[in-house]
């Protein structure tokens, strides 16, 4: 086989249907987010990220990088080995107790990213318990999908966020099966919540675990940032309750908590969490010292909803049609791949504005998007600026307008 034409050829038919990915390559500059530095072929130039997860620009406090540089001089660059064979860090301890009593939970697990929680706490749960059902929401990220696909259980998927499909389907269900939920709190891509108490008592009805992804939602709701479910005094009722390091906490890393059972189980089988390095100590230090500071601080909560609030308005002000949810998550609704991508380098070329595309198969088909995450540190200038730049090119690429 001609290996080399077989790759070309699959990366032109992405090309072809407008789903080929380019990166930007940009370099954050600390002290300035979110404005950074571009590298273009014709030389550097500045953009304002209008796409970041960094939700609350915590990848750059103060507190969390003076945690991290403390972390590399005391500790040195890497973990040193697995978490079984010499690479459990003090500083990984200290963040499994932070992150267990963040949820109210008895433990936590730490993993290398929260694909790898979702993939490898699924993955095990869903193929060691003997007979188990997984009911799974249709809008479940891709690190739940392969998870519980890797684990060859029996897998119904409901329709999302609705319950009496999902109740339809766990009554359909052998009753002596053991059952499990998952499911997201916020759904990354329209900004949804799910029904977490509704979900609960379908679980408490029909004997089932519940697994929560509170990957967009951990340190952005709650009152010490705990996600939605601490939020509506629910994280007693789930079994685990999963997030990522990475968002809005700023750093890297995934986890999940439980039990102290359920945790020492996944601990134990999950081939995932064993048989890789643990993460460096300075990213458990500075994950350590981000959870702290929004477990006391709501400014940047208050702020972050404010600046979500004020877009809102700017976008409805300029007929720019946004798909309306309760989160903090903007997607302004293009739904042509082609305008979209078009739209996204013309902000980023003429106006220095950069919001990635997204295009199936990420989100369906006519509902191509711009996803926008405006964070505390986007002033009034930045929002003035990207709203005026959207209703130029609104007009310029004969997009519709939303009705007032
Ligand atoms: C981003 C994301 C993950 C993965 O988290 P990482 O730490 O980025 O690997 C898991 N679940 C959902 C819903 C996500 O959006």
């Amino acid at each position: 086989m001609d290996f080399e034409t077989f790759f070309k050829n699959e990366l032109d038919s992405l090309h072809q249907e407008g789903r080929y990915r380019v990166f930007a390559d940009i370099e954050r500059q600390k002290g300035s987010f979110p404005k950074a530095t571009r590298h273009t072929s014709e030389g550097p130039m500045d953009v304002t990220v209008w796409c970041s997860n960094d939700y609350l620009g915590m990848g750059q406090h103060p507190k969390v990088v003076e945690a991290m540089k403390l972390a590399i001089d005391q500790c040195g660059a890497g973990a040193g080995g697995t978490r079984n064979i010499s690479g459990t860090n003090h500083y990984h301890v200290l963040l499994e107790r932070e992150l267990a009593d963040l949820h109210g939970k008895e433990s936590a697990l730490l993993f290398t990213s929260g694909y790898v929680s979702n993939w490898a706490a699924l993955g095990t749960l869903c193929s060691k318990i003997p007979g188990l059902i997984c009911f799974s929401d249709a809008g479940n990220h891709a690190s739940m999908i392969e998870g519980i696909r890797h684990s060859k259980c029996e897998r119904v998927i409901f329709k999302h966020n609705d319950l009496k499909d999902l109740e339809a389907k766990l009554a359909a269900a052998d009753p002596k099966a053991p059952k499990l939920i998952a499911f997201e709190s916020v759904y990354s891509m329209d900004g949804d919540i799910a029904p977490i108490k509704e979900i609960c008592d379908l679980a408490d009805k029909y004997g089932a675990m519940t697994y929560l992804d509170e990957v967009h939602a951990v340190g952005m709701y709650g009152p010490r940032g705990g996600g939605i479910a601490e939020r509506e005094g629910l994280m007693h009722r789930l079994t685990v309750i999963e997030g990522t390091l990475g968002k809005a906490f700023g750093v890297m890393g995934g986890y999940i908590t439980g039990s102290a059972a359920l945790c020492d189980f996944v601990r134990s089988f999950a081939s995932g969490f064993i048989f890789t390095t643990a993460l460096p100590p300075t990213l458990a230090a500075g994950a350590l010292a981000s959870i702290r500071h929004l477990k006391e601080s709501q400014a940047e909560r208050l702020a972050h909803q404010e600046r979500v609030r004020k877009l809102r308005a700017a976008l409805d002000r300029n007929g720019i049609p946004h798909m309306p949810n309760p989160s903090h998550i903007v997607p302004v609704m293009v739904g042509d791949a082609s305008k979209c991508k078009w739209i996204s380098d013309l902000l980023l070329d003429n106006f220095g504005i950069y919001v990635q595309p997204i295009n199936y198969p990420t989100v369906p088909k006519k509902t191509e998007r711009l996803r926008i995450t405006p964070t505390p540190l986007h002033t009034d200038a930045d929002i003035d600026h990207l709203v005026g730049a959207l209703h130029a090119l609104w007009s310029r690429c004969a997009l519709a307008r939303a009705v007032a």
